[in-house]
């Protein structure tokens, strides 16, 4: 499949009069029309709530388009249930899905009424003590070990996953909970990360039904909720064919009949926890070409590097690239294209065939709606970018602004060293 831009080249060339290169741009109607097949893939459930990974993207402008959808919050910090908070998410709208987590995020996830979902059997006893009391509803994340294998290959090896107990510490757990006055209980597990294969959901899920049912004969304990998580991925190259998300609903479906509803667990409310999947493609990074150099291999430099996007340098990922209006120009030129960073692997692609490149030239990296400006870091000192909502009537609307060094020196306020920059 050929990707395509959200954005034309003049429509940049528009914003980037009132608003400099580089920048992440989201699309409105993208957004809304995928939360929105999502919500249509688990309609057969009557529980089903989709908790979008705010990690992702924890732009509250974003957010709140989800929650015109009926998603809740998926957090992993503190900073990440106070945002879900003034959003006005409440009580079980809002996933506490963290690990190794500090006893104040406890605390607060507790005060704000979200569901505790427990990444380890000592933070049983660790909730308690910090808490005074056991929550009423509660869930627990498991993982199996092992390598995780479904019908077209070994997926992944949760055997080497920090996360997650194992099912001796769950079956234990749920007991002990319930012991302490615990009424309602969640099952969670994330094994896979980026899965580009409509597989991957329901085989997790015939997993967990099929535990969740032996959880039951054997201590009487009914989950009330499973909790698929994340892991349902994006198509970053061309040559990959994107999920479909109605698919995987009924995929999932059809095991929660075969398994769940014979074991009188037909009430069973599914959750998700999808953040890649919800805002993944609808991202893009915006950025100038700024140099070009000729040594040993050709480089075009821009002014984006990889504070504003960093999984090309973290990981080696794969992002497509397109030449604002150059969309139809052959892909004949090769190359290197970097960021500014002292760091070698800033570089957004290596030995790309792309068109001829001029000085002044827009690139739309595609892609970057989650764990792009998200993972953005200060490095070298560069500032992180703006980020900008494309409407669906076409219209834009900035919906965060660029850091300034005034930004960037802040946390000195309370120090006379530098006053003169803060
Ligand atoms: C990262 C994460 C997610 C979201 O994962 P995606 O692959 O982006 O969908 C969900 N739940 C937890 C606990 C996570 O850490």
């Amino acid at each position: 499949m050929t990707k395509v831009p959200f954005v034309t080249k003049e429509k940049a060339e528009e914003i980037i009069r009132e608003i400099p290169t580089p920048f992440h741009i989201y699309d409105e109607q993208g957004i809304r029309a995928n939360a929105k097949a999502v919500k249509d893939a688990f309609a057969w459930n009557p529980g089903f709530r989709e908790y979008f990974a705010v990690k992702a993207n924890p732009n509250p402008f974003l957010i709140q388009i989800l929650q015109e959808y009926g998603c809740g919050t998926d957090c992993s910090s503190l900073t990440e249930l106070m945002l879900s908070k003034e959003l006005h998410f409440t009580g079980e709208e809002i996933m506490f899905s963290s690990n190794d987590t500090p006893a104040e995020e406890f605390v607060y996830a507790d005060e704000i009424g979200a569901t505790i979902n427990l990444d380890d059997f000592t933070h049983i006893r660790f909730l308690e003590d910090v808490l005074g009391h056991i929550p009423e509803t509660i869930s627990l994340r498991y993982n199996p070990g092992g390598v995780y294998q479904i019908s077209n290959g070994i997926m992944d090896n949760p055997g080497d996953a920090k996360y997650g107990m194992t099912k001796e510490q769950l079956f234990e757990g749920y007991q002990i909970l319930r012991d302490k006055g615990a009424k309602r209980f969640g099952l969670h597990a994330f094994l896979v990360s980026n899965t580009v294969t409509n597989d991957y959901y329901p085989s997790l899920a015939e997993t967990l039904f099929r535990l969740v049912v032996e959880l039951k004969e054997k201590t009487g304990i009914e989950i009330s909720f499973i909790n698929l998580s994340g892991g349902v991925g994006i198509a970053y190259t061309p040559e990959q064919t994107p999920n479909d998300i109605a698919a995987i609903g009924a995929g999932v479906h059809r095991v929660y009949d075969e398994v769940l509803v014979p074991a009188g667990l037909g009430n069973v409310a599914i959750y998700t926890e999808m953040g890649r999947f919800m805002m993944g493609p609808y991202g893009g990074l915006v950025t100038t070409a700024i140099h070009e150099k000729h040594i040993y291999k050709e480089y075009i430099g821009v002014d984006a590097c990889a504070v504003n996007l960093m999984r090309p340098a973290m990981y080696g990922a794969y992002h497509h690239i397109t030449v604002l209006g150059k969309e139809d120009q052959p892909c004949d030129h090769q190359y290197d294209v970097a960021g500014s960073l002292c760091e070698n692997n800033d570089k957004f692609a290596i030995d790309r065939m792309l068109p001829k490149i001029d000085k002044g030239d827009l690139l739309f990296i595609h892609d970057t709606g989650a764990h792009g400006f998200a993972m953005g870091y200060n490095y070298n000192g560069k500032l992180k970018s703006a980020e900008v909502l494309l409407k669906e009537d076409g219209s834009y609307q900035l919906i965060r602004r660029a850091e300034t060094p005034k930004d960037y020196f802040a946390t000195f306020d309370c120090f006379d060293i530098i006053k003169g920059l803060v």
